[in-house]
C-alpha cells in the first residue's frame, strides 16, 4: 500500500483499526512542520497552536536542533549508562548552570522525571530527615497532572485517570491547589515532599494567586520537606520566564523538566537538584536504558541553545500579554474568564457554551489547531517563536470562532 495513495479519512480508519483508542484526536492527520505550522495530508496548513502540550516550545522541525540530531545520529545514538559518551557531561553542566543546581538526572518522558523526584524524596526522607522505614508521604495538589505511571495516577484526583487501574501506591495526601496553609496543615512529621506544578496545565490552565509559590517555599523549608516543583509544561520559556517559579523568584529543592528539553525532537526529561538530595542515589539505585542517551543529550543541548539565543522566554513574556489582553477584549457570550501567563493561556468556556470541544473543531476548520482540557478549557499554548503578526492571524480567526452561537 503506498501511502501517497492514502487520504485522511483511510489514515482515520487504519488508526481506528489498529491503534489502541486511549485518545480522541481531532481528526487532521498531520505529515509535515516548519516553525509554527503544521500541514495536514491534503496539504491543508495550520498554525499549532498547542505545541505539542508545550514540547515544541521552539517551532516544529527547528534547523539547528535537527542539525543536531542528525550530526549525532549518524555518529552514536545509545551507548546505555553502562559506558560513558561524550554528550551527557555537556548536558548536566549546560542544565545545571542554566537552572543553578549542582545535578541532574536525566531521564525521558515527563511522568519518568516525575517518578524520578519520588523515589529521590522518598530515599532523602529515609536516609537524610530520618523518616521511620516505610512511612514517608508526599503532598500534592487536587487537580494535579503528573503523567500516567501507576504510582503517578495514584496522586491523581480525575477519577478516569484512576478508574480500574488500582491498587494504587500508597503515600500520597492531597490538599487544595493555591492553598498554602492547607499545605501548612497537612504537613506531618513524616511529609518528605510537596510536589506542585507552578500552573496546573493539563488541570484547566490554572493560575495559583500570587505569592502562593513564595508562601509554599517558607513552609517547606520551615518543616524540612522538599519542594519539588514539576516544570514539565511550564518550564523552559512557556510562561515567559525560564522556568515558571522564577515569577515569584523561588527555588524549588527538585525540578522535573520534560517536554520542550528536546524541542519536540525526542523524548528526553530531567530531574534537578543539589547534592545533598541527589546524593542519595548510588549506582544501581535507579536507571534508564534510554536515559542520557548521546543523540537524547545533543538535542537537548542545542535545544537549550535556541531557546536562550533566539529569547524565547521574553518573546513569550511579550506575546503572552498581547495574546491575552487581546482575548479578553472579545466580546464572546462562551467567554467566561481567559487566563495564564506568558504563553501558556486558557480560556474557561460558560456552563451554555456546549463543552470545548466544539471550539477546538471550529478553529481547526478555520487553520488553527488546539485541544480542550477539561471539557470547558480550551489551552492557547502557540510556538514560543510567535510573532505579533502571527498572533492577529489567529486572532481574527478565534475571534470568528467565539462569535458563533
Ligand atoms: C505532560 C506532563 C507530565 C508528563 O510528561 P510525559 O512526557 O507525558 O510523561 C508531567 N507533569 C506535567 C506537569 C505535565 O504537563
Amino acid at each position: 500500500m503506498l501511502n501517497t495513495q492514502l487520504h485522511t479519512q483511510d489514515y482515520i480508519d487504519l488508526e481506528n483499526q489498529y491503534n489502541a483508542r486511549n485518545y480522541k484526536p481531532l481528526d487532521v492527520v498531520l505529515e509535515r512542520g516548519e516553525g509554527i505550522w503544521v500541514w495536514d495530508v491534503e496539504g491543508n496548513k495550520y498554525l499549532d497552536f498547542l505545541s505539542a502540550y508545550s514540547a515544541v516550545n521552539q517551532g516544529h522541525a527547528h534547523p539547528r536542533i535537527l542539525n543536531a540530531m542528525i550530526e549525532q545520529a549518524t555518529k552514536l545514538p545509545l551507548t546505555s549508562r553502562a559506558f560513558r559518551n561524550n554528550q551527557l557531561p555537556l548536558l548536566a553542566k549546560q542544565l545545571c548552570e542554566l537552572l543553578g543546581y549542582q545535578k541532574m538526572l536525566p531521564m525521558n518522558s515527563g511522568a519518568e522525571a516525575v517518578e524520578t523526584a519520588i523515589k529521590m524524596s522518598r530515599k532523602w526522607g529515609y536516609k537524610v530527615k530520618g523518616v521511620p522505614e516505610g512511612k514517608a508521604e508526599i503532598i500534592a495538589c487536587h487537580g494535579n497532572f503528573a503523567g500516567r505511571t501507576t504510582t503517578i495516577i495514584s496522586f491523581s484526583d480525575e477519577p478516569q485517570y484512576q478508574d480500574g487501574f488500582g491498587p494504587f501506591t500508597p503515600g500520597f495526601k492531597l490538599v487544595p491547589y493555591g492553598d498554602a496553609e492547607a499545605l501548612q496543615a497537612a504537613i506531618t512529621p513524616n511529609t518528605v515532599a510537596f510536589i506542585v506544578e507552578p500552573i496546573q496545565g493539563e488541570g484547566g490552565v490554572i493560575v495559583p494567586p500570587e505569592g502562593y509559590l513564595k508562601r509554599v517555599r517558607e513552609i517547606c523549608t520551615q518543616h524540612n520537606v522538599l519542594l519539588i516543583t514539576d516544570e514539565v509544561q511550564t518550564g523552559l520559556g512557556r510562561t515567559g520566564r525560564l522556568l515558571a517559579s522564577h515569577w515569584e523568584e523561588i527555588r524549588a529543592d527538585v525540578v522535573t523538566l520534560g517536554k520542550a528539553l528536546s524541542g519536540g525532537f525526542y523524548p528526553v526529561s530531567a530531574v534537578l537538584a543539589d547534592d545533598n538530595i541527589m546524593g542519595v542515589f548510588h549506582p544501581g539505585d535507579h536507571g534508564s536504558t534510554f536515559g542520557g542517551n548521546p543523540l537524547a543529550a545533543a538535542i537537548a543541548r542545542e535545544a537549550l541553545h535556541v531557546l536562550i539565543d533566539e529569547r524565547l522566554p521574553e518573546n513569550a513574556d511579550a506575546m503572552g500579554t498581547y495574546l491575552m489582553t487581546s482575548l479578553r477584549q472579545i466580546n464572546s457570550k462562551h467567554i467566561k474568564e481567559v487566563r495564564g501567563k506568558g504563553l501558556l493561556i486558557g480560556v474557561e468556556l460558560n456552563e451554555q457554551a456546549g463543552g470545548a470541544r466544539r471550539f477546538c473543531e471550529a478553529l481547526m476548520h478555520e487553520g488553527l489547531l488546539c485541544k480542550e482540557t477539561h471539557h470547558t478549557v480550551v489551552r492557547f499554548a502557540p510556538p514560543l517563536t510567535i510573532t505579533r503578526d502571527e498572533i492577529d492571524w489567529a486572532l481574527e480567526r478565534i475571534e470568528r470562532v467565539f462569535m458563533m452561537d
